[in-house]
């Protein structure tokens, strides 16, 4: 009996093996995740408006970015925008802002708000995920620039002037209206002035060429285009051309590449891969310098290619990069530093040189 048994309980056994043996080989076969070379910071995403329309949780959620995502791609800063649709106004942007202070609350352990570059750090000395808010159109402002000073009570440090559509500030590049496409209105140049009197950096993302031109000559601070892609890649007045990238980069400022499949290539949308993401940052290094390209992935907002599909997916791209030919230092700029260098800059006034001083970590910039 005790060998039949033992004979039993290894053809039990084999079995077991030879069924589970499949599975075992094919997940072998799948190039494992590799390990983190890099930090990220992101300078976009939607996923607290997916918290507030879905009911997505921040802690798992199907979409690109949650914590487990976050952590598994070495985020050191997420960027959450504050984006209001079309019909809704001052109190949407309010019941946005309160889901993000929800998350920071529940889930404080784990991540918490940084205003400045230093807080950034910090969050990372204490082991959190730092969150940086954001507003993506000044529309529901009610065309009061004042508004802005109660944003920056929130906590928000980066300053979108428009989304897909002109407002009463600023004209955007895919207005039907060409007319409305022009630059900023009396309104737009007081939010710039305040910016820079606040200490928020300025997104031109979604903003015509000609904002682009006026806040380039107007910001006394270097600026963001958050989540752009490359116009010279794929043709469409969302993108950003090579004009504007240098206009961009001569004042300072970077550009943090979308990830969006429409903006990036002009293939079906199913059929675009991570490498097409890899040519926009390629080529934005070319024009701009390896100083002025950043990541603003979009996540929870538009679709992205395959192989870059949320946020757990991002050192997959730092591998890319280094396989570009870019050195490590030039990796860690794209992937987090360029990004965290403006931030300090234009967040903690009075001026650059005492920002950068004051941070502990690491400093190869
Ligand atoms: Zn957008």
């Amino acid at each position: 009996m005790r060998i039949r048994g033992h004979v039993t309980a290894v053809a039990v056994a084999l079995l077991l093996l030879a069924a589970l043996l499949p599975t075992a080989l094919a997940a072998g076969k799948k190039k494992p995740n590799p390990a983190p070379i890099t930090r990220v910071f992101d300078l976009h995403c939607d996923t607290v408006y997916q918290g507030v329309t879905k009911g997505w949780d921040l802690k798992k959620n199907k979409g690109a970015v949650d914590l487990g995502k976050l952590r598994k791609g070495a985020y050191l800063a997420q960027t959450f925008a504050l984006w209001t649709p079309p019909m809704g106004g001052w109190t949407y942007l309010k019941k946005l802002n309160h889901k993000f202070e929800t998350w920071m609350t529940q889930y404080d352990g784990k991540i918490g708000l940084a205003t400045t570059g230093q807080e950034i750090l910090d969050r990372e000395a204490e082991g959190r995920i730092a969150a940086v808010l954001s507003i993506e159109g000044l529309r529901p402002l009610d065309g009061e620039p004042e508004k802005i000073r109660a944003l920056y009570e929130w906590g928000v440090r980066i300053l979108g002037l428009t989304w897909w559509k002109s407002n009463e500030f600023a004209g955007s590049s895919t207005d039907p209206d060409e007319e409305k496409r022009a630059g900023l209105t009396e309104k737009g140049r007081e939010a710039v002035r305040l910016a820079n009197e606040l200490g928020m950096v300025i997104d031109v993302s979604h903003a015509s060429d000609e904002v682009v031109r006026q806040v380039a000559e107007l910001s006394e601070d270097p600026f963001f285009a958050t989540h752009s892609c490359a116009r010279a890649l794929k043709d469409h007045n969302r993108n950003l051309s090579d004009e504007m990238l240098k206009l961009i980069a001569s004042r300072g400022g970077v550009v943090g590449v979308n990830t969006y499949v429409g903006f990036l290539s002009d293939d079906p949308a199913g059929t675009v891969k991570r490498s097409t993401y890899v040519d926009h940052v390629m080529h934005m290094v070319g024009v701009m310098g390896v100083d002025h390209v950043a990541l603003g992935s979009d996540f929870d907002g538009a679709k992205p290619p395959m192989g870059l599909k949320h946020a757990g997916q991002m050192q997959l791209l730092a591998h890319d990069l280094l396989d570009e030919g870019l050195s490590q230092k030039d990796v860690d700029k794209i992937m987090y530093l360029n990004a965290l260098r403006v931030f300090s800059q234009v967040t903690a006034k009075p001026g650059p040189a005492e920002t950068l001083a004051g941070l502990a970590w690491p400093q190869p910039w």
